[in-house]
C-alpha cells in the first residue's frame, strides 16, 4: 500500500517552528516510503481561518523544500461531514446536548470540587424526546456529542511511543457540531483521513488522546457503512505516531517559539537547508549535523529513532548548521543572491568566513573599497612601500608577495602578514590572503600598497 502523509494545519497563523517540523517529518515519511504527501487545510472555522495565511502556508512550505503531492481544505468537503454525521446519528453514536459553556464550566468546577476527574456526565443521552421538543420550542439549536464506546479500551500500536492503551470512560464524549451546525475539528478530521487514504497520521503528543478518540471514530464510521466506496483504504484507521513537542532549549514551551516561522529565518539569512537538517533530526537518536543533501537525511529517517523526551530547539544550533552549510555552498546555488560583480573566484574567498550568505557583501565592499587604512608607523609605511615595489603577478601572488619581503626584510609571521592585510583590505582579519589577493587584482592591490605607503 502506497504510504500517504498529510500536514494538516489550521490556517490561523503563520506556521512556526513546531508545525514546520510536523509538516517536514510527514513530507519525509512519504518521501522515504515513495509515497505522497498531501497539504490539507483544516478551515472548518470561518471566523479565524484567513486566506492570507493559507497563501503564507503554501510559500512557506515551497520555500522549505516540502511540495505537497496534493491539496484538499475542508470548508470544500462540508458535504462529506454531513453524510458521516447522519450515518452516526442513524447508528446512534451522536447525541444531542444543550448545555451552555458556564453550564459546562460549573459542572467541571463541582467535578473538580469533589475530587472527581471532569468528564461529561451524558446529561445529554437522558433527554427525551418531549426535552427536545421543549428546546425546539423555545428555539434553542443542540450541540452534538459523540458517544464514546466504554466496552473495550481503545488501544494502538504508535510508532513513537509504542503500545498506548486508554479507557474510554475516562475521556469526555468529543462536541462534534456546534448549535449553529458548523464543525469541531474531530469529526471532520478523522472522515479526511479515511476518505484521502491516509495510512500514517504523524503528529504532535497533544492529539494522543485526540487519537484514541478518532479510532473510535473510524470504527464507528466504518461499521456505519460510511467507509464503503467512499474511504480510500481498506484498513478503517491509519498508523499513528506522536512526536514529542518541541521546546525551547531551557525545556520549556517557549511562547517565542510559537511565533519563529520562516520570515524571521529569511530575515536572518537562514538557509532553508539548514532548517531541515536541523528539524528532521533534533529529538532523534543520530546526531544533529550540516547535511544539505536531503536523501542523505532521508536515509537515517525512521520513527524508531525519535525521542519521547521533549525536542530542544536551541537557536545557536540553527546558527551552527547554517554556517557549516554555507560554507560548503557552490557558487550556483547562491549566484543570484550576490552583489553584482561578484565571481566564483571571490565566492570561494570569502565563504569560508561567512555566517550567513548575505555577509558576502560586506566582503565585497572590501573588494570594490574604498577601505579605511589605521595609522601605520614609519617603519610599517617603508614595509608597504617596500611590499608595492615586489608585488609582482603570477598564480599565488601572494605567495610570492610574501617569501620575497621575507626575505629582503627578515620579517616573519604578524609583522610579515599584518601590515599588508591592513592596506589591502583595511581589516585585522578576513579571509585568506591567498584567495582574495588574486580577487582585488594587481593594480587594485599596488595602488592600495602605495596609498597605505604614502
Ligand atoms: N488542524 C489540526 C492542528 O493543527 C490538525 C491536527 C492533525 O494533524 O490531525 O492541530
Amino acid at each position: 500500500m502506497t504510504t500517504i502523509t498529510r500536514f494538516a494545519p489550521s490556517p490561523t497563523g503563520r506556521l512556526h517552528v513546531g508545525n514546520i517540523r510536523t509538516a517536514l517529518h510527514n513530507w519525509m515519511l512519504a518521501q522515504k516510503n515513495g509515497g505522497k504527501f498531501m497539504l490539507r487545510i483544516d478551515d472548518t472555522d470561518p471566523e479565524r481561518s484567513k486566506e492570507e495565511y493559507v497563501e503564507a502556508i503554501r510559500a512557506d512550505l515551497a520555500w522549505l523544500g516540502m511540495h505537497p503531492d496534493g491539496e484538499e481544505r475542508q470548508s470544500a468537503r462540508l458535504d462529506h461531514y454531513e453524510s458521516a454525521f447522519e450515518k452516526l446519528v442513524e447508528a446512534g453514536r451522536l447525541y444531542r446536548c444543550y448545555e451552555t459553556a458556564q453550564e459546562l464550566d460549573l459542572k467541571r468546577k463541582i467535578q473538580l470540587g469533589r475530587g472527581k476527574p471532569p468528564i461529561y456526565d451524558r446529561a445529554g443521552l437522558e433527554l427525551t424526546d418531549a426535552d427536545h421538543a421543549a428546546k425546539e420550542a423555545e428555539g434553542i439549536a443542540p450541540h452534538w456529542r459523540f458517544k464514546l464506546d466504554h466496552d473495550a479500551p481503545i488501544e494502538w500500536l504508535d510508532a513513537v511511543r509504542g503500545p498506548q492503551k486508554f479507557d474510554p470512560a475516562t475521556l469526555s464524549d468529543p462536541v462534534v457540531r456546534r448549535e449553529d451546525g458548523s464543525w469541531l475539528y474531530m469529526l471532520p478530521s478523522a472522515v479526511d483521513d479515511m476518505q484521502m487514504g491516509i495510512t500514517d497520521v504523524l503528529r504532535g503528543e497533544d492529539h494522543v488522546s485526540n487519537t484514541a478518540v478518532q479510532i473510535q471514530m473510524f470504527i464507528a464510521l466504518d461499521a456505519a457503512g460510511f467507509a464503503g466506496d467512499d474511504c480510500a483504504v481498506s484498513d478503517p484507521y491509519p498508523h499513528f505516531a506522536h512526536e514529542a513537542l518541541l521546546v525551547g532549549k531551557e525545556g520549556k514551551l517557549s511562547k517565542r517559539l510559537g511565533s519563529l516561522g520562516c520570515d524571521s529565518f529569511r530575515e536572518r539569512d537562514i538557509e532553508p537547508q539548514a532548517i531541515i537538517a536541523l528539524l528532521a533530526r533534533l529529538g532523534t537518536s543520530h546526531p544533529v549535523e550540516p547535511i544539505a543533501d536531503i536523501n542523505a537525511l532521508l536515509e537515517t529517517f525512521a520513527l524508531e529513532t525519535f525521542s519521547r523526551a521533549p525536542a530542544k530547539f536551541d537557536d545557536a544550533d540553527l546558527e551552527r548548521i547554517n554556517t557549516a552549510l554555507v560554507h560548503q555552498m557552490d557558487y550556483a546555488e547562491v549566484q543570484d543572491r550576490l552583489p553584482e560583480g561578484m565571481g566564483e573566484e571571490a565566492w570561494h574567498a570569502v565563504r569560508p568566513n561567512l555566517e550567513t550568505v548575505g555577509g558576502a557583501h560586506d566582503y565585497w565592499k572590501i573588494v570594490t573599497g574604498p577601505i579605511e587604512l589605521p595609522d601605520f608607523s614609519d617603519e610599517d609605511r617603508a614595509y608597504l612601500a617596500e611590499a608595492a615595489k615586489v608585488l609582482s603577478w603570477s598564480d599565488n601572488p601572494w605567495g610570492a608577495l610574501t617569501s620575497a619581503l621575507k626575505e629582503s626584510t627578515g620579517r616573519k609571521g604578524k609583522a610579515l602578514f599584518l601590515p599588508l592585510r591592513q592596506a589591502l583590505t583595511g581589516q585585522n582579519h578576513g579571509p585568506d590572503m591567498g584567495e582574495l589577493l588574486p580577487v582585488l587584482g594587481e593594480e587594485t592591490a599596488r595602488r592600495r600598497l602605495e596609498r597605505a605607503a604614502a
